[in-house]
């Protein structure tokens, strides 16, 4: 069981998005490629693309081209949404059993919540396009906060919440959610269907590690008892 401040303390689970909820790391990482090529930047290699999915747009640019200024990151950027959002058509499907489980969360009472390193126009049209919006008690971006693995925006959703942190727990597929976690005191639970495998995420401690979205609520203790 998650620890918590007081057993009967609601708790709050922040999942993060791509590669957690959504398989959207092939689209990610065609549509980086085609930017890439867009603005004749040298190419980079798949490991190293995928490897910066999680992050905001100024970080990813940083850790793919050190040392390029603030043109280039809006060039980089400006492309790169242009193929994500409108051109790629790579599909995008949910993982198995996030609605279900989203909504087996939300009805045995935790707040939820997302943080993401997709920019606010992103989120809002992946939670729209997928109808998840609406289980969600807020979300953060990282056109809004720091990216991770920085906790400005974990803290900012358990404020928001007013959740003690040690109530909270954060679902992530990469070490920039497990470290963003780890930096905060909230407890990390890695899941392996996304980016980084089983031996990255141990690296960041994880309260535990998961396969597929539907571990998550045994694990949660949800659904034993009449709550
Ligand atoms: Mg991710």
């Amino acid at each position: 069981m998650i620890p918590r401040s007081d057993a009967n303390a609601l708790a709050l689970v922040v999942f993060d998005w791509d590669g957690t909820l959504m398989d959207s790391v092939a689209r990610i990482v065609n549509s980086l490629r085609q930017a890439i090529g867009d603005i004749g930047a040298e190419p980079r290699s798949e490991a190293q693309l995928r490897d910066i999915i999680g992050l905001g747009v100024r970080q990813a640019t940083q850790a793919l081209y050190p040392g390029t200024d603030g043109a280039f990151t809006e060039a980089l950027a400006h492309a790169y949404r242009s193929h994500y959002l409108e051109r790629d058509t790579t599909p995008t499907p949910l993982y198995p059993g996030a609605e279900q489980v989203l909504a087996q969360l939300a009805e045995r009472g935790f707040l939820l919540a997302v943080a993401t390193g997709k920019s606010r126009r992103g989120l809002d049209k992946a939670l729209k396009e997928t109808g998840l919006g609406r289980f969600f008690d807020a979300t953060a971006t990282a056109d809004e906060h720091p990216s991770k693995p920085d906790p400005g925006m974990l803290g900012y959703l358990v404020d928001r919440l007013g959740v003690d942190r040690r109530d909270a727990v954060m679902i992530g597929d990469s070490s920039y959610d497990l470290e963003m976690a780890r930096r905060l005191g909230v407890a990390g639970i890695g899941i392996t269907h996304g980016v980084h495998g089983a031996e990255i995420l141990l690296r960041h401690a994880p309260f535990a590690l998961v396969g597929s979205l539907e571990e998550l609520p045994p694990l949660l203790e949800v659904g034993q008892g009449s709550g």
